[in-house]
């Protein structure tokens, strides 16, 4: 997506640690009108896949997974996150380590809210070593919901995420797909 790339190109900046900090426009700040074009793209791409709601992980995935289950017209689901949990017997739950924050921590989602006929599109912010999608995947088969797809808006592809989604067998597209952040400089993958 040109206009996404655009935008990392000259908003975001590589801090240590192959992070790409995009708080002006994505993380933090949200420009909301770029993040309905996403909304729409993401929309566009899985639109033959019957997807009957659409999955994130608070907080970060939140924005871009709104905007696209108003283009689909399905309800957005966003797990939730807590450190630990007595009363559990009404999530699905899985543990994600996070790449940013360096701490393991616990995302349920209430079972009230995926049922066996669901389709479900995952859709995040950010594809790293893809422990937030293989969370998401987990509770997918905890709940036994099929996965139409994986959509992520930046995707470090020199990382783990990439090839663990790939072998998986479900579909992903990435609207950025980042090659290397060496040198504090960004390139793309075409
Ligand atoms: P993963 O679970 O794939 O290792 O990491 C994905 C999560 O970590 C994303 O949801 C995002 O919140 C965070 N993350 C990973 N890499 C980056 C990055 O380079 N920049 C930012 N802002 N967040 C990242």
């Amino acid at each position: 997506m040109d206009l996404l790339k655009q935008r990392i190109l000259e908003d975001g900046t590589v801090l240590p640690g192959n992070v790409l900090k995009v708080d002006n426009f994505l993380n933090h700040q949200v420009d909301a009108k770029l993040m309905d074009q996403i909304g729409a793209e993401f929309a566009r791409l899985f639109k033959d896949e019957g997807v009957t709601k659409v999955v994130t992980v608070e907080s970060s995935g939140i924005a871009p997974a709104l905007t696209t289950a108003i283009h689909m017209d399905v309800p957005l689901i966003f797990a939730r996150k807590h450190k630990s949990l007595t009363l559990t017997d009404n999530l699905y739950t899985a543990s994600v380590y996070s790449y940013t924050k360096q701490v393991s921590n616990d995302i349920s989602i209430d079972k009230r809210f995926l049922k066996p006929d669901d389709r479900i599109l995952i859709i995040d912010d950010f594809l790293a070593n893809g422990q937030a999608v293989q969370g998401l995947l987990e509770i997918a088969n905890l709940a036994k919901v099929k996965v139409a797809g994986v959509g992520i808006v930046i995707e470090k592809s020199f990382q783990k995420g990439h090839t663990m989604i790939e072998k998986s067998g479900v579909r992903l597209e990435s609207l950025a797909r980042i090659a290397s952040l060496d040198n504090q400089e960004v390139t793309f993958v075409d």
